[in-house]
């Protein structure tokens, strides 16, 4: 389905960015990975991609806070494959902390690489999907996107600007052949989730598998995870055919949380 075309994916050394790099590189999509961590492991991870999918999958370790990384890995996508067709805004960071007590340089970073991001990378990639008259803007926002939980304001904050930015780029880009869409999440588990079930534990003095279940019941009807996977596949239906009146939407993968 997508033999031909290339994605960034940015975050996708872990969790959904991962997922959705997989999605996209079982239909034949060239990669341009970004992300922290060990060198060996995302060594590990391009090479499987590439041999499993006979794809070409590069990797640039962009920091995600810093606009002129941002605009290199678009610049380095170009020059590698050509340019980027689909363009996936999906690294996030999290931190938990009432407002009055919220660090402030946190506030900072996750504005920085949950908005800001979106906003540079879209910025440096958008031309080429324009001449070229087809591409495809994913921001993997959140069920935070649309409503607020305590505690984390900078995220929300992030998110729902995410959202606001999605819109914006899709009119912008309506008749051009490029669509941008929202994905909001509700809970999938990855190192991010996982590190908010582990410090539910510690304060409350419960099992990880109880504080998992205490977060679902909390804010979803369904009382399962999304996986990676399932974001994988919504992204490669946004990028079909049957997706391409489909923009400025926000579409919840949630197990019911927004519904409420
Ligand atoms: P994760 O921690 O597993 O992965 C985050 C990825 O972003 C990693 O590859 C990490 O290296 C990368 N990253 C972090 N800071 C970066 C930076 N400065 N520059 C470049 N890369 C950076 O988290 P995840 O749960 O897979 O989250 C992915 C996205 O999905 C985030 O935007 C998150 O807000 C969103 N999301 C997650 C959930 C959930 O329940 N896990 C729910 C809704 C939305």
């Amino acid at each position: 389905m997508l033999k031909g075309r290339t994605a960034i994916v940015t975050g996708s050394t872990s969790g959904i960015g991962f997922g959705i790099a997989a999605a996209l590189a079982a239909q034949h999509c060239n990669l341009m990975l970004n992300g922290f961590g060990e060198e060996a492991e995302i060594e590990s991870l391009r090479r499987g991609l590439e041999e499993k999918n006979g794809i070409e999958a590069a990797y640039c370790p962009a920091d995600m806070a810093r606009p002129q990384e941002i605009r290199d890995l678009v610049a380095e996508t170009a020059e590698r494959f050509g340019g980027a067709d689909i363009l996936v805004n999906n690294a996030g960071i999290q931190h938990v902390a009432k407002l009055v007590d919220f660090p402030e340089e946190k506030w900072e970073a996750i504005i920085a690489i949950n908005l800001s991001a979106a906003f540079y990378a879209a910025k440096a990639a958008l031309p080429q999907m324009l001449a070229r008259g087809w591409g495809r803007i994913i921001n993997i926002a959140s069920a935070h996107g649309l409503v607020a939980s305590g505690e984390k304001a900078a995220y929300v904050a992030a998110k729902h600007g995410l959202v606001g930015l999605t819109k914006v780029i899709a009119i912008e880009s309506a008749n051009s052949g490029v669509t941008a869409n929202a994905i909001c999440p509700g809970w999938v588990k990855t190192p991010l989730v996982a590190r908010q079930i582990d410090a539910r534990a510690a304060s409350l003095e419960i099992s990880a598998a109880q504080a998992s279940r205490e977060l679902l019941r909390e804010k979803q009807p369904m009382l399962a995870f999304t996986t990676p996977e399932q974001i994988g596949a919504l992204v490669l239906f946004l990028c079909g055919e049957a997706a391409s009146t489909i923009t400025g939407a926000a579409l919840s993968i949630d197990g019911g949380w927004v519904a409420q």
